[in-house]
């Protein structure tokens, strides 16, 4: 039976990708030598490198004065880096509050200078993305969580504001054009869009480093990384080549365009079965809802069927629908590789449900 994994992360990958992956692990380009094995010095992986670079200047159509970088230590640790990297002392940066990531990357942010959180939706249990707000045009920076993973939603534009924006795009990037214009930094964990876990891709714009006194330490410091073209120590080699895979992936089938276009119709047919069908109903703001993690929950008078729910799920091989913790019910996530065809699978349960429970 085929598996239809809507987890929220590390996420699926387009099947091609994990033959390619497994492939390299046993013989990468018939050197004979497994990938895992293999110099991160050596011109193979070196050209993967640079591959994977310049896919991402492509695909995310970078302007020049931005650098693309892969280093360790997951999406978390650019909580602080960021604000290390790009925050003076007795600098101040602008921040909101739209869900438990972003609630981190403040609590790390704050050993770094004076954080300014600007709104917050987290008294609402993040149900909202705040819109009436004012960033103040001394910070250095504004931070945003561009799609909230664990609740549900999503900023529809990149805010309009007179300072750089850093942006946690964990869990949405390369699903949509980003005006880069706006950008100071990009930061994303690759186990959700982009690749398996173990590497970190970082866009950022030149000139906005170098402005702070603080020490930095090597590995921490982008301009370091940027000067040594991600392998100023031994970097993940292996995340590194299997995201490098699923970027020739995304821009095979159509590039960010086509990526956008397809996660459009997947949250369509989601949110308009949640909409349509009794038993469910949504948990955010229908004007925020994220294209990339459908969160959802039962009606109060079936809520006792929740456990059935997931059972039926379970039987027609949808896997990872349950939700979080935090907000209970399920949650569907759909990321890039995602095939209108599973999101049907879960519509046709939600229906069939409907029929024999409503
Ligand atoms: C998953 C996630 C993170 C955490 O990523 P790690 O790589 O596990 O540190 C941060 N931000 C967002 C938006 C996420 O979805």
């Amino acid at each position: 039976m085929k598996i239809h994994n809507f987890s929220a992360g590390p996420s699926i990958l387009a099947p091609e990708v994990f033959q390619e992956a497994a492939q390299a692990v046993v013989n990468f380009q018939d050197t004979g030598l497994s990938l895992l094995e293999m110099s991160h010095r050596s011109k193979e992986f070196d050209a993967v490198l640079n591959e994977a670079i310049s896919l991402v200047n492509e695909l995310l159509e970078l302007p020049d004065g931005f650098k693309a970088i892969f280093v360790s230590g997951g999406a978390s640790t650019q909580f602080a880096l960021a604000p290390m990297n790009l925050l003076p002392q007795n600098g101040k940066a602008a921040y909101i509050n739209t869900g438990t990531w972003a609630d981190k990357a403040i609590k790390e942010a704050k050993a770094f200078g004076n954080i300014d959180v600007v709104a917050s939706s987290k008294e609402d249990n993040y149900t909202h993305i705040p819109k009436n707000y004012s960033v103040p045009s001394d910070a250095a920076f504004f931070h945003i969580t561009s799609n909230n993973t664990v609740f549900g939603t999503q900023f529809r534009n990149m805010p309009e504001t007179s300072v750089p924006l850093v942006v946690d795009m964990s869990s949405d990037i390369f699903s949509y054009k980003v005006d880069m214009e706006k950008i100071g930094l990009i930061y994303a964990g690759a186990q959700k869009n982009m690749g398996p876990a173990g590497t970190t891709l970082i866009v950022v714009r030149e000139d906005l480093l170098g402005k702070v006194d603080r020490h930095i330490p090597s590995m921490f410091d982008y301009r370091i990384h940027i000067k040594k073209n991600s392998a100023y120590n031994t970097p993940p080699v292996f995340p590194i080549y299997v995201s490098m895979l699923n970027l020739r992936w995304v821009k095979k089938n159509g590039g960010i365009k086509a990526m956008e276009a397809r996660s459009i119709a997947r949250s369509e047919m989601i949110y308009s079965e949640v909409d349509r069908n009794p038993l469910f109903r949504g948990t955010t703001a229908v004007e925020d809802r994220s294209r990339m993690n459908a969160t959802f929950v039962l009606n109060e008078k079936y809520q006792s069927l929740e456990n059935d729910f997931l059972e039926v799920c379970k039987n027609a091989g949808i896997s990872g629908i349950k939700g979080h913790r935090s907000v209970g019910g399920f949650r569907a996530s759909m990321y890039n590789a995602m095939e209108l065809d599973s999101v049907q699978v879960l519509v046709d349960v939600m229906k069939d449900f409907e029929e024999r429970k409503g």
